[in-house]
C-alpha cells in the first residue's frame, strides 16, 4: 500500500523554490501563491499543480533574491509539506509524490511534526503535566519550581542585572521555572526612555543613565530591530525566542521572512508585553536601579550594591543579597568592567572591529540591487523589500605592507549592522565620546541606507597604541571615540567626510550631501582618525566593495565617525556547562558583554541557557532534587 506511512510520512522540507516576482504577491504575501504551487509541483515533478492540496504545504521561509548572477529576481521559499494532508490524494497522484526521493539541499525529510513552541509554552506544557520534567530545550532537561516550593524550601533569590535580550530571556526562563527573580536596570522605563532620547535627539541633552545603549530592552531597542542571526535560523532555541518574541506582539512573519525585522516602533510595545508578564510571574523589575558593586565572601557572590538617582546624590548604595546574579550588562557598562577588575573576576580582551558608517541615499542603494525592479520599493510599501546589502574583504599578510607590518595576520573588513530605510543614531554613554550605530522604524521608510564598515582590530591593535591588560580594548575604543568628539567639535556633531574624499584623502570642502544624523555633521579628515593600516584597509575594502556594488563609491555617499562598539572588547570566561564565572562563584556573566553573544537574537538565547543553566545548579531540577 502507497499510503503505508512507514513508507512515507511525517514532513517533507522543500528547499530553493523561486518564485518569479511577476508570480508572486509581494513580500508581505506568506502564504502558498499559485506561483510557488507550480514551483512545488515541479520539485515534487507532479503533472498538475492545481491538483495539489494547498492545505498540505506551509511556507516556513521566503526570501527575496535579486542577486545579479541570477536570470531574474525571485522570492525563494522553504516549505514544509505535510503527508498526513497528502493522504486523500487519489492513489495515482499519491503515487507520484510518495516516489520523492532526498536531494541534497533540494528535499529533505524531517523530523515528525516537531513544533517549537514559545518558552512559557514549552515550560508549562510540561509543567502541567506533572512528571516533574518541565522542558526540554535541546538536550538540557529542566524541572519545574512548583516542586520546589512542594518541598517547602525557600526559593532561589536570583538578581539579574541589565534588561536587554540577555537579561530579559533569563529572568523570563527563571519566572517560569519558580524562581524569586528581581530584575535590575540602570536605565528607565521605554516610556521614560523614549523621552530622554527625545530631549538627546531635539536637546542635546544626554542622560547617561538612559540613552541609545541603557535602559529597558538594552541597546536593542531604539535599534533596527533586524532579528538575523549567525547562530542558525533553524535552531530550536533560535525559534524558540522568536515564538516568545510573537507571544509578546512581535508579527508573526518574522518567524518566515528570511530577514526578519521588527523596527523601534513594534519593539517598544513589544517590551511592554515582555514586562507585564514578567511582573505577572511575580518578577520584581527596579528601573533607575544601577549595580555599582558585588559583595563577595569566601569567594563567592552573596549580593549586589545598588544605587538609584536620589542614592548617588547623598552618596548612599543599598545592600541587596541574592543566591546567584546574572550579569547581563551590554557592553557599553565600562564601569562595571571596572568593577569586576577590582574585585579580581577574570577579563579577557577580546578581537573585535571599528570603523566607519556609511551613508547612501536609499534609493541609490534600491537601483543598485534591483536595477528597474527598485521602483517596486516604493518606500517599504511596495511588493519588494526596501533594498540591503553585505560585503566583506579579507586581507592576508602579503595584501598590503602596512596591513602586515601592523603585526595582525589576517583582517578583514565588512559591512555591519546594515539599516535599509534607516537613521544613523548616537549610542555614546558619556559625553565627552562620540560613536554611532543605525536605527529604523519598522516601513524602513526613511530616505537613507546606512551600514558600518568596520575592520577587525586585535589585542595587538591595542598594544600598538600601548594599551595593554583586560580592558585594553576599553581603552582603544575610548580613543576613538574622543578624537571622533574632538573632530566634530563637542556637542555630539559627528564628523563626517563624503567617500570619495575619504579615498583622496582629503577635507569636505564643497557641499556636503544630507545626513540621516540629526545632531549635526562636520566635514573633517577621517582618513587621520584611526591607525593607517585600518584607514588603507577601509579604503581598499571600500574600491572592492563599489566592483561588487556598482555606484557605491559615489559623491552622495557619506562616511559618519566612529563606530567602535561593535562588540565586547572582552569576554569573562565562564564554565561551559554551569554559565557560572570560572573566577568567581555565584556570578553568571551573560549576553553581548560578556563575550558571548553578538545581536538581540543571540543575547537573547545566551540568556534564556543562563537561565535553565542557573536553574539547574540551584537545583530547580528533577536530577538534583
Ligand atoms: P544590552 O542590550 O546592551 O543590555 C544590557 C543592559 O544592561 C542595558 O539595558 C544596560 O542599561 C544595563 N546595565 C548595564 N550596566 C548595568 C549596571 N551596572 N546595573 C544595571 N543595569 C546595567 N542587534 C541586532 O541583532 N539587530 C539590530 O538591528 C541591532 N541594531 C542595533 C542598533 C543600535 C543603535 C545598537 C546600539 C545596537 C544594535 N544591535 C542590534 C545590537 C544589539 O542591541 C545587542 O547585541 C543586544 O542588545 C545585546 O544584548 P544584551 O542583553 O547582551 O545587552
Amino acid at each position: 500500500d502507497l499510503k503505508d506511512e512507514n513508507k512515507f510520512e511525517g514532513t517533507w522540507r522543500l528547499y530553493k523554490l523561486g518564485v518569479p516576482i511577476d508570480k508572486d504577491p509581494g513580500k508581505d504575501f506568506l502564504d502558498v501563491s499559485d506561483g510557488l504551487l507550480e514551483e512545488i509541483a515541479k520539485v515534487l515533478e507532479f503533472p498538475v499543480a492545481s491538483l495539489l492540496p494547498r492545505e498540505a504545504f506551509s511556507v516556513i521561509r521566503k526570501s527575496f533574491d535579486a542577486r545579479k548572477k541570477l536570470k531574474e529576481p525571485k522570492f525563494v521559499h522553504t516549505v514544509d509539506m505535510d503527508v498526513k494532508k497528502l493522504l486523500n490524494l487519489e492513489p495515482r497522484t499519491w503515487d507520484f509524490i510518495s516516489q520523492l526521493e532526498p536531494k541534497v539541499g533540494l528535499v529533505e525529510h524531517v523530523h515528525n511534526g516537531r513544533v517549537f513552541g514559545d518558552l512559557m509554552s514549552i515550560i508549562h506544557v510540561h509543567k502541567d503535566s506533572n512528571e516533574g520534567v518541565v522542558a526540554n530545550v535541546n538536550g538540557i532537561d529542566i524541572f519545574s519550581g512548583d516542586l520546589y516550593q512542594r518541598r517547602g524550601t525557600r526559593k532561589p533569590k536570583i538578581a539579574v542585572v541589565g534588561g536587554g535580550p540577555s537579561g530579559l530571556f533569563a529572568t523570563l526562563v527563571l519566572a517560569e521555572l519558580g524562581a524569586d527573580v528581581t530584575l535590575m536596570e540602570r536605565g528607565q522605563a521605554v516610556e521614560k526612555r523614549g523621552r530622554d532620547i527625545g530631549a538627546l535627539v531635539v536637546r542635546r541633552i544626554l542622560e547617561t543613565e538612559s540613552n541609545f545603549c541603557f535602559g529597558e530592552g538594552g541597546a536593542g531597542t531604539w535599534s533596527d530591530g533586524k532579528l538575523v542571526t549567525r547562530i542558525g535560523r533553524n535552531n530550536g532555541s533560535v525559534l524558540a525566542v522568536m515564538r516568545t518574541l510573537v507571544q509578546f506582539g512581535a508579527p508573526q512573519n518574522i518567524l518566515v521572512d528570511g530577514k526578519p525585522h521588527l523596527g523601534t516602533d513594534r519593539l517598544v510595545p513589544l517590551l511592554r508585553n515582555f514586562r507585564q508578564h514578567l511582573q505577572e510571574l511575580g518578577v520584581s523589575i527596579k528601573f533607575g536601579t544601577r549595580v555599582d558593586d558585588i559583595v563577595i565572601e569566601d569567594g563567592h557572590v552573596l549580593g549586589v550594591m545598588v544605587s538609584d538617582s536620589a542614592d548617588r546624590l547623598q552618596g548612599n548604595s543599598q545592600k541587596m543579597e541574592y543566591d546567584a546574579v546574572i550579569l547581563a550588562v551590554g557592553h557599553s557598562a565600562r564601569d562595571t568592567y571596572q568593577m569586576l577588575l577590582s574585585h579580581n573576576v577574570v577579563l579577557e580582551p577580546k578581537d573585535f572591529a571599528v570603523g566607519l558608517r556609511i551613508e547612501h541615499p536609499q534609493e541609490l542603494i534600491n537601483s543598485i540591487q534591483y536595477s528597474e525592479l527598485a521602483s517596486e520599493v516604493r518606500s517599504g510599501r511596495g511588493r519588494v523589500p526596501v533594498a540591503d546589502y553585505k560585503v566583506a574583504n579579507y586581507f592576508h599578510e602579503e595584501d598590503a605592507r602596512d596591513l602586515s607590518n601592523s603585526g595582525v595576520a589576517k583582517r578583514s573588513c565588512y559591512s555591519f549592522c546594515m539599516c535599509p530605510g534607516g537613521q544613523v543614531v548616537l549610542t555614546s554613554t558619556n559625553p565627552s565620546e562620540l560613536c554611532i550605530n543605525g536605527m529604523s522604524f519598522s516601513r524602513r521608510a526613511s530616505r537613507w541606507a546606512n551600514a558600518a564598515l568596520v575592520v577587525t582590530v586585535t589585542a595587538k591593535d591595542f598594544e600598538a597604541l600601548n594599551y595593554y591588560g583586560p580592558l585594553s580594548g576599553v581603552e582603544f575604543q575610548k580613543e576613538f571615540e574622543q578624537r571622533a568628539a574632538m573632530m566634530g567639535g563637542g556637542n555630539f556633531t559627528v564628523p563626517v567626510q563624503t567617500v570619495t574624499d575619504f579615498l583622496e584623502r582629503k577635507l569636505s570642502v564643497t557641499s556636503l550631501p544630507p545626513s540621516s544624523y540629526r545632531l549635526g555633521v562636520k566635514a573633517a579628515n577621517l582618513h587621520q582618525l584611526f591607525p593607517v593600516h585600518i584607514t588603507e584597509a577601509l579604503q581598499q575594502s571600500i574600491v572592492a566593495f563599489d566592483k561588487e556594488l556598482l555606484g557605491f563609491i559615489s559623491k552622495e555617499a557619506l562616511l559618519h565617525g566612529v563606530e567602535t562598539r561593535t562588540s565586547s572588547p572582552i569576554q569573562i570566561p565562564r564554565d561551559a556547562e554551569t554559565y557560572e564565572s570560572t573566577s568567581l562563584k555565584g556570578l553568571y556573566p551573560v549576553g553581548e558583554g560578556a563575550g558571548y553573544a553578538g545581536g538581540i537574537i543571540s543575547a537573547a538565547v545566551d540568556g534564556m541557557y543562563a537561565g535553565f543553566a542557573v536553574a539547574k545548579n540551584l537545583s530547580l531540577f528533577h536530577g538534583d532534587i
